[in-house]
């Protein structure tokens, strides 16, 4: 008779050994793993939250070199703090590394484990996970779309969950049990990442060169591809028209509101409706932007300065004019600081 193939968790020792010899073989020299710091990890993991490793790259460097401890990024300016954002979208991050800065620097004794980095701004079940692992070596399991995907094809689960945050929780008892039998755990945690995002990738898994194929049910048995199973979220289309005007070597632009729920206190150029534009006006460029599960086209229009715009501006508090020379001093979204400088290679 065939052996029965092993299937977690019952291998969970050699898978967790496997795991760690690729890792500590294959993994890329990135700046927060080669001068690891407590610091170095908590900016690059709130960083990394929703950015592209390779996206937050410069970032991580440009910031590094002005911000380079906690001391220096509470002191910092919130303007500071945002403006090395800019163009990283999820603005919200910045501000809450920020206050984190803060509570740390206060703090006595210092946070370690998960449980006390959970209290911090911006800190959830991943990033204290990742954060305990990696600089204190507590066996806390970080769980993501990565780590999901790689446990629902580990187990070949077949079940179709109604969004993320419910595979997220499913799988979070299985990457405990995993975690327990490393013998590193920052390692391991980084492993599961490293591996999720250069060799059990959501479309046309490397299942040949995957360090834990003989523990892979859908690898035996099916296509890893189609796992895991999760309900795609609805996709939302909108349209906002925006002006773009330039009067007397400024160009009008707009500040979100503080308490916006998205892009709070950044800066784009103005949507029509704060101006009530039924003025003649020319549509100029079309583009289009993704945030979240909304797909936004911008349809940018030139309008033409009159004394009843003049009115609206002056009546309109997040409506103001920034000189053309000056623009480097706002911080504006990454989309509009890309398509203003394509308006200005149009229009000026
Ligand atoms: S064998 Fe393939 S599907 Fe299984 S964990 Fe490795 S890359 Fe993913």
């Amino acid at each position: 008779m065939p052996a029965t193939p092993p299937t977690l968790p019952h291998e969970a020792e050699a898978f967790a050994a496997s795991l760690l010899s690729w890792y500590r073989e294959n993994y890329r020299p990135l700046p927060w793993r080669e001068q690891p710091s407590l610091y170095r990890t908590v900016v690059s993991e709130l960083m990394c939250q929703q950015t592209q490793i390779a996206t937050a790259l410069p970032y991580f460097a440009r910031w590094m070199a002005q911000l380079p401890d906690f001391e220096a990024l509470a002191n910092a300016s919130e303007e500071t703090v945002v403006k090395l954002w800019e163009g990283l979208g999820y603005y919200s991050r910045a501000r809450n590394l920020h206050k984190l800065a803060k509570q740390w620097v206060a703090a006595d004794p210092k946070p370690q484990s998960a449980a006390e980095w959970r209290a911090y701004p911006g800190v959830g079940p991943y990033t204290a996970a990742a954060i305990a692992s990696i600089t204190f070596g507590e066996k806390s399991a970080v769980v993501d779309g990565n780590v999901v995907r790689i446990l629902a094809r580990l187990t070949n689960d077949q079940r179709e969950f109604s969004n993320g945050g419910k595979a997220v929780k499913s799988f979070t008892t299985l990457a405990d049990l995993l975690i327990e039998y490393a013998t590193h755990a920052g390692d391991h945690n980084q492993a599961m990442m490293e591996l999720g995002a250069t060799v059990c990738t959501k479309a046309n898994p490397q299942c040949l060169l995957c360090p834990v194929r003989t523990f892979c049910s859908v690898n035996r048995a099916g296509d890893p591809a189609q796992l895991p199973r999760i309900a795609k979220k609805q996709v939302i289309q909108r349209r906002v028209d925006r002006v773009f005007l330039v009067n007397d070597g400024c160009l009008l632009l707009h500040q979100i509101p503080t308490t916006a729920r998205r892009l709070a206190g950044m800066c784009e150029l103005p949507p029509a409706e704060l101006l009530e534009t039924t003025y003649p006006a020319e549509l100029i460029m079309t583009r289009r932007r993704g945030i979240a599960n909304e797909r936004i086209e911008e349809r940018f229009l030139s309008v033409n300065w009159t004394r009843d715009l003049e009115k609206l501006v002056g009546a309109e508090a997040t409506l103001f004019w920034q000189p053309l020379d000056e623009l480097d001093d706002v911080t504006l979204t990454g989309p509009h600081r890309k398509w203003l400088a394509e308006l200005f290679k149009q229009c000026l």
